[in-house]
C-alpha cells in the first residue's frame, strides 16, 4: 500500500484555486507565485474580482479575450484565470467606503467564492481541485476549504514578524501594550520569535482599536487554522520569528515572491497605468536619483506632502515622485507646493504611477524613499536601493523597524511623527552618500535574496518542501 501511495504522489498533480485580496500589494506576489506553482508542475486556477480585471485590463490594454497570465499559459503553464464579483457594482467607491467595503469581503465575496468553487467543482476539471491558497486576509478561507475538502494554505504576504506579533496579541493585552503607543517607553521582549520591539513599532492594529483592526484579527485567527502557511519572506532574513511560527503551525518561508528579471513578458497585473520612464531615467545620473513612492494606498496629509517637497528643494537631490490621482489629502488635487514642479523641472518628475520595478532596477536610482510596503521593501533589496523610512500604517510600522533597526538597510525620513523639511534635506544626503552603511548592508540582504532562490537556497527549499507536504496532505484528505 506504500508503494501505491508513493506511486499516487508521483503522479499527483495538485489544482489549486488561488484567491489574493483585492488590492495591489496582495495581486502582486499571488501572480508570481501562480507562476511559481504552475512552473513546479501546478494546475492554477487565480481568481481575481471584476474590478481588478477590469483595472488590469485598463492599464496593460488586455484585449478581451485576454488574460494576464496569457504569455504564461502560452509557454506551456497551466494558469487558468477566473473573475468574481466582490460584491459590490464597479463604480462603488471602495477605498471611501474601506469599512463597508470590509464588511462586503467578510461575507458577500464569501458567498461569491462560495458560489464560483461550487461550479468548479461541479464542471469536474482536469485534474480536480484539491487545495485553497487564500490571502491570510481573507476571513473565510478555512469555512470554504472545508466545505470543499481542499487543502487549507494560507498566502501571508507580509514579514514573519508580523504574522508572530498577530499571533500573539493575548500577550500584548496582558501586558497593557495594546493600545499603547505614544505613551509607553516600554521595549517589548516576550513576543516568541521578536527580540525587542517599541510599542510604537508595533503594527497600526494593535494600536488602534479601528474596524480594520476587527477585520485583521478575525482574518488571523482563521490563519491560525490553516494547514500550512507560506510566506513572501526569506529565512536568512528573519530566522527567529520564523522558528516561532514553526512552533504553532508548519510555516514555509518561500520569499521573495516577484520576478528576478524584467522583460517586456514579465506578467504584469498593476492596476493602474504605467508609462514607460526609461528614456528619462537614461539621462540621469547613476545612483544620484531619489525614488519616491508611498505605494498603492498610504495617504499623507498636505502638511507632510509639504515639508517632503521643501526638503527635496533644499537638498537638490533629481527624483521621481509618484503622485497617484487618487491620492487623499483634504479632497484637494493640486497637493504639491505651486510652483514645485516648475522649479525642479530639470530634475524631477512626478509621475503618477510607474512600473516599479522598472524603475527601481534602473542604474540612475540610489535611494528610495518608502512608506515601507513590504513588497517595496524586498523590491528595493532586490535591486541593491537603500531606503529613507516614512510608515505611515498597518504592517508599515514595523517594517520600517526591520529595516533601519534590525538590517540597517535604511535612514529614518524623520524621528517621530512630525515631518521637518531641514531633516528631511539631512536625511535625503545621508541616504544619497555612497559611503553609508545602509548602501554597503543592502548588498549583503541582496546576496542573501538572491542565495535563496538559488537551487540550493533556502526558498527553493522550503517551497519544494511545501509541495511535498501538501501532496502527502492531498492524498490524507
Ligand atoms: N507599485 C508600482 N508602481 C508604483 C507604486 C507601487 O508598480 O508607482 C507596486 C510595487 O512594485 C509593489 C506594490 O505596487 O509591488 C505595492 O505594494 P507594497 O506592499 O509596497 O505597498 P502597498 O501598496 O500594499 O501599501
Amino acid at each position: 500500500a506504500a508503494r501505491t501511495k508513493m506511486e499516487r504522489k508521483k503522479h499527483l498533480q495538485p489544482h489549486a484555486v488561488l484567491i489574493p485580496l483585492p488590492l495591489q500589494g496582495h495581486i502582486n506576489p499571488f501572480t508570481h507565485l501562480a507562476v511559481k506553482l504552475a512552473s513546479k508542475g501546478f494546475t492554477i486556477t487565480f481568481v481575481g474580482t471584476e474590478l481588478t480585471h477590469k483595472q488590469i485590463a485598463t492599464a496593460q490594454s488586455l484585449k478581451d479575450d485576454n488574460n494576464p497570465f496569457s504569455h504564461a499559459q502560452k509557454s506551456g503553464l497551466d494558469i487558468r484565470y477566473a473573475k468574481i464579483s466582490d460584491g459590490f457594482p464597479l463604480s462603488f467607491d471602495r477605498r471611501a467606503n474601506a469599512s463597508q467595503f470590509m464588511e462586503g469581503l467578510t461575507h458577500v465575496f464569501q458567498a461569491h467564492v462560495d458560489d464560483f468553487i461550487e461550479n468548479l467543482v461541479l464542471s469536474k476539471p482536469n485534474p480536480p481541485i484539491s487545495c485553497l491558497i487564500a490571502d491570510s486576509f481573507h476571513v473565510w478561507a478555512s469555512t470554504i476549504a472545508k466545505k470543499y475538502n481542499l487543502v487549507n494554505v494560507s498566502f501571508w504576504t507580509e514579514p514573519a514578524t508580523v504574522l508572530t506579533v498577530f499571533y500573539h496579541m493575548d500577550l500584548l493585552k496582558s501586558n497593557g501594550h495594546f493600545g499603547c503607543h505614544d505613551k509607553c517607553e516600554d521595549t517589548i521582549r516576550y513576543i516568541p520569535g521578536v527580540q525587542a520591539i517599541k510599542p510604537e513599532d508595533l503594527p497600526s492594529y494593535c494600536q488602534d482599536a479601528d474596524p480594520s483592526a476587527r477585520y485583521v484579527f478575525k482574518c488571523i485567527e482563521d490563519a491560525q487554522s490553516a494547514d500550512f502557511v507560506i510566506g513572501n519572506t526569506v529565512h536568512e532574513l528573519e530566522s527567529s520569528a520564523i522558528s516561532a511560527l514553526q512552533e504553532q503551525q508548519p510555516f514555509y518561508a518561500i520569499g521573495p515572491v516577484f520576478p528576478t528579471s524584467f522583460s517586456k513578458r514579465t506578467i504584469s497585473t498593476s492596476l493602474l497605468p504605467a508609462s514607460d520612464y526609461t528614456n528619462w531615467l537614461n539621462s540621469k545620473q547613476d545612483g544620484k536619483l531619489l525614488y519616491i513612492s508611498f505605494g498603492s494606498l498610504a495617504n499623507l496629509s498636505k502638511q507632510d506632502i509639504l515639508e517632503i517637497a521643501q526638503g527635496i528643494l533644499t537638498s537638490k537631490v533629481s527624483f521621481i515622485w509618484v503622485i497617484r490621482h487618487n491620492i487623499l489629502v483634504s479632497g484637494e488635487r493640486n497637493i504639491l507646493p505651486l510652483g514645485f514642479e516648475e522649479e525642479t523641472a530639470d530634475r524631477g518628475l512626478v509621475v503618477p504611477w510607474c512600473s516599479q520595478l522598472a524603475v527601481l532596477s534602473h542604474p540612475a536610482v540610489g535611494g528610495f524613499l518608502t512608506h515601507c510596503g513590504w513588497n517595496s521593501i524586498l523590491e528595493s533589496m532586490w535591486c541593491k536601493v537603500p531606503m529613507l523610512c516614512l510608515p505611515v500604517l498597518a504592517d508599515q510600522l514595523t517594517n520600517r523597524k526591520l529595516v533601519v533597526d534590525d538590517w540597517k538597510i535604511g535612514v529614518n525620513l524623520c524621528t517621530g511623527r512630525l515631518i521637518r523639511r531641514e531633516v528631511v534635506a539631512e536625511n535625503i544626503g545621508k541616504i544619497m552618500s555612497k559611503s553609508d552603511e545602509s548602501r554597503k548592508n543592502i548588498e549583503k540582504t541582496k546576496m542573501i535574496l538572491q542565495n535563496a532562490l538559488s537551487n540550493e537556497g533556502s526558498s527553493e527549499k522550503n517551497l519544494n518542501q511545501f509541495i511535498e507536504d501538501m501532496k502527502n496532505k492531498i492524498l490524507q484528505n
